[in-house]
């Protein structure tokens, strides 16, 4: 009898590890440091393992395509929906489909993202014997599936934009007077240039973000060149609750805000050395979470087109930074599925993800300023009009 009790009780233990995320990433962990000396195949074997505990709850398998549970089994991870007739594997409907890397392969790449604060894309390769290529797009897909679209920022919100990038007069001489020879900002003799040529250039060659951070969680997107006030009140309505206030410095940018957001706001004026209101209201804290970006992925990328997908996943470890290694693990694992992420669609996620920019049906009404700042947001790389052809470059080249 007691060894009946005994043995009931086993299997419960058993049965509940079996489910367990953590005893899963136990697994993987001593697997991933070969504590014991795996092969490859076993390795492969037993991620394939892990990961199909992880997609099918209770291990019952349902058709991605049509739900039905009528499937048959091939073995080997593959099926056949009996309904719709489609064949599917445990990789399909997920950031894997597709993909011609292991799950081993993927699921150490979550795991380092999930150890290491801002991975780079070389070193990922290096970790998992890939080719660097392959690294960036299963980089960018992991980093496409966390997006900042949940959260919601309450109470008092700090926000700031900042610039990344480096000044141009950190940059090599004649990298500088090419840059400025390619704009045609230099004298007709090529000894001088002028002060504000310089400026509006090194402005064109920074990043602007505009981040909001409420003392819990955070909040950080990539803007076009020429900030807009539109922007920013799109974010606040999207990611700052009801009857929240706003803190910020006291740029011109925020000086119609509190008409067009409904949010009371308080500015500080950095320009005197004021850093805190009568009130005692202070935005030093987005300013603390720039410092903290900067010393990271801002370091590396500057003015890159997949920005916002480094923010993403900056966000992403810091609003769950209380989370352990193997809950951090679990989140982006569970994250994948679901999830089919092309490479078409990672192309086109630009800047202005998640924003809504007005586009004006007639071409031929587009004025010079409008094909400009179109061009400078990064969402077109040519303009057809009235048979003329605008290019980015020849922006660059001020020849429009
Ligand atoms: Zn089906």
């Amino acid at each position: 009898m007691t060894k009946s009790v005994i043995l009931v009780t086993k299997y419960l233990v058993v049965s509940k590890l079996y489910n367990n995320f953590a005893a899963n990433f136990k697994q993987f962990t001593e697997m991933a440091t070969k504590k014991h000396k795996l092969s490859t195949a076993e390795v492969i074997r037993n991620a394939e393992q892990i990961f199909h505990r992880l997609r099918w709850k209770y291990e019952i398998v349902v058709c991605p395509y049509c739900g039905s549970m009528h499937i048959r089994d091939y073995g080997n991870y593959h099926y056949k929906c009996n309904s719709c007739k489609n064949r599917f594997t445990d990789k399909t409907k997920t950031l894997m489909h597709g993909s011609k890397l292991s799950i081993s392969t993927w699921l150490q790449a979550i795991y380092e993202l999930s150890v290491d604060n801002m991975i780079s894309d070389g070193t990922l390769a290096i970790k998992l014997g890939i080719s660097i290529n392959s690294a960036w797009l299963l980089h960018k897909k992991i980093q496409f599936s966390l997006p900042q679209d949940r959260y919601i920022l309450e109470g008092i919100v700090a926000q700031d934009e900042m610039y990344v990038g480096g000044s141009l007069s950190n940059y090599h001489y004649s990298r500088k007077w090419k840059l400025l020879r390619d704009g045609h900002f230099v004298s007709s003799d090529e000894t001088r240039y002028s002060k504000a040529a310089l400026f509006s250039l090194n402005s064109s060659l920074k990043q602007p973000v505009f981040g909001m951070n409420d003392g819990k969680q955070i909040v950080l997107y990539a803007l076009p060149n020429r900030l807009r006030k539109e922007y920013l009140y799109q974010l606040n309505k999207k990611h700052v609750a009801k009857g929240s206030i706003t803190v910020s410095d006291e740029s011109a940018l925020y000086n119609e805000w509190e008409a067009n957001t409904g949010c009371e706001i308080h500015m500080n004026n950095h320009h005197d050395n004021q850093y805190v209101t009568d009130d005692g209201y202070t935005s030093n804290r987005i300013e603390n979470t720039f410092s903290w970006y900067k010393r990271g992925f801002g370091a590396r990328i500057t003015h890159c087109k997949y920005h916002q997908l480094y923010l993403n996943e900056f966000v992403f470890r810091y609003n769950n930074r209380e989370l352990s290694t193997e809950d951090m693990f679990n989140v982006i694992v569970s994250n994948t599925i679901g999830k089919h992420v092309t490479y078409k669609q990672i192309r086109e996620y630009n800047q202005l993800a998640g924003f809504k920019i007005r586009k004006k049906k007639h071409v031929g009404d587009l004025t010079i300023d409008d094909i400009k700042h179109m061009l400078q947001s990064g969402n077109v790389e040519r303009i057809e009009q009235n048979g003329r052809v605008y290019t980015y470059r020849d922006m660059l080249k001020g020849l429009f």
